[in-house]
């Protein structure tokens, strides 16, 4: 069996406005102890892989922005995972970077480290949109950014945000063509979230920065995906674009409901049947794996009909759909017998559509994605 391995790196230079994910500039517990615990982690979990008689197929290093770690850290952790977790020569190993903390000897620690593939957070051409964004970097310092890279590794993806504040559809059009002359093998289009808690969601509410309009946004994605078919990206998935040959394993591993393993502070897994969440606890994580033992997780055991039901949400995100063929050989069932009420429904509203191999969302269905997953979810 093959398995795709996070390992998270929770260190940011500083937080970005929008962001709610478990990342700080300002962790109790400096990056060489987080670093010692975390390959006490490795250490242990690696056993079980190998018990379990696991291959790794793909390993990403995100966060967080694990570039901020220093290039003496950064070489550590490569040869923990080497260690632990053997590449089989075909790993793909991705590391996220921002720009502004990457340069020459980090490029050549990750290269010669076993990374093959680099995830570069971009996010917009404008600088007064990335200050405000709260994004530690300029335009200028992302193209740097990945012209080092360029150098040094065949695949890159670009991470780029639209729908941001005062932000027009002619804006996000220009991100994404000038980012398309770039020319990296993968990209990333995300619409702009506001996530419950982040300092965003404070100024929206004091009314100090607006957002463009549903259908403005909605118009940006569009506008986003046509330029981006236009230079020879594929979308394969509702916010990802890549040249042939160059989708993202690791992700599709998620998308495709497959096991994995995530490593380090609040990680989460979905392995051996169960999901399991690592505590994100800094201290409880450190003090666990430094007295010899895995940290605390929070465990939720998957039954099968959720497993079927994740299978729909998760694949539906995928343009290529949910197989009917994989669905069979997995479960034993046809899909379209299991769902027939909720696919009659959602087709009946024109959010989605069969053919003789997969249901996938239609062209109406791609903006109203949640919609569609949410008819697929009772547990
Ligand atoms: S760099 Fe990424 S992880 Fe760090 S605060 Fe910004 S969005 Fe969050």
């Amino acid at each position: 069996m093959k398995i795709a391995v996070y390992i998270h790196i929770p260190y940011c230079s500083s937080k970005c406005i929008y962001c709610d994910f478990l990342s700080s500039p300002n962790l109790a517990i400096g990056s060489a102890e987080y670093l010692r615990a975390l390959e006490q982690e490795l250490t242990l979990r690696s056993r079980e892989l190998r018990e379990a008689g696991v291959v790794v197929d793909t390993v990403y290093i995100g966060g967080g922005t694990p570039t901020v770690l220093s290039a003496a850290e950064l070489s550590a952790l490569l040869s923990a995972c080497r260690t632990h977790l053997p590449p089989t020569g075909g790993t793909e190993w991705t590391v996220e970077v921002n720009p502004g903390t990457i340069d020459r000897a980090k490029a050549v620690v990750l290269r010669d480290g076993g990374v093959n593939r680099i995830s570069l957070g971009v996010q917009d051409i404008n600088d007064d949109r990335l200050a405000l964004l709260g994004r530690t970097h300029t335009f200028a310092q992302a193209r740097q950014a990945f012209t080092l890279c360029r150098e040094f590794f065949n695949a890159l993806s670009v991470d780029v945000m639209i729908g941001l504040p005062g932000q027009k559809a002619a804006d996000s059009a220009e991100t994404v063509e000038e980012l398309c002359a770039w020319q990296p093998e993968h990209f990333s289009l995300y619409g702009l979230k506001v996530e419950s808690g982040t300092r965003l969601e404070g100024l929206l509410e004091q009314g100090e920065v607006t957002l463009p309009s549903e259908e403005e946004a909605l118009l940006m994605m569009q506008q986003g995906k046509e330029i981006l078919t236009a230079h020879g990206f594929n979308h394969y998935e509702i916010a990802n674009f890549a040249k042939p040959g160059h989708q993202c394993r690791h992700n599709l591993s998620y998308w495709e409901n497959r096991p994995y393993l995530g490593l380090g502070l609040g990680a989460h897994s979905y392995w051996q049947n169960s999901r399991y969440r690592n505590t994100a606890d800094l201290p409880l994580y450190q003090n666990s794996l430094l007295a010899g033992n895995l940290p605390p997780v929070a465990i939720h055991p998957v039954e099968m009909r959720e497993e079927m039901e994740d299978t729909m949400m998760l694949g539906l995100r995928l343009t290529a759909g949910v197989s009917f063929k994989e669905f069979q050989r997995r479960f034993r069932l046809d899909l379209r017998t299991l769902f027939a009420a909720e696919i009659h429904g959602l087709a009946e509203r024109g959010l989605i559509e069969c053919d003789s191999e997969a249901i996938r969302l239609s062209r109406r269905g791609l903006p109203l994605a949640n919609l569609v997953f949410a008819e697929f979810i009772t547990v």
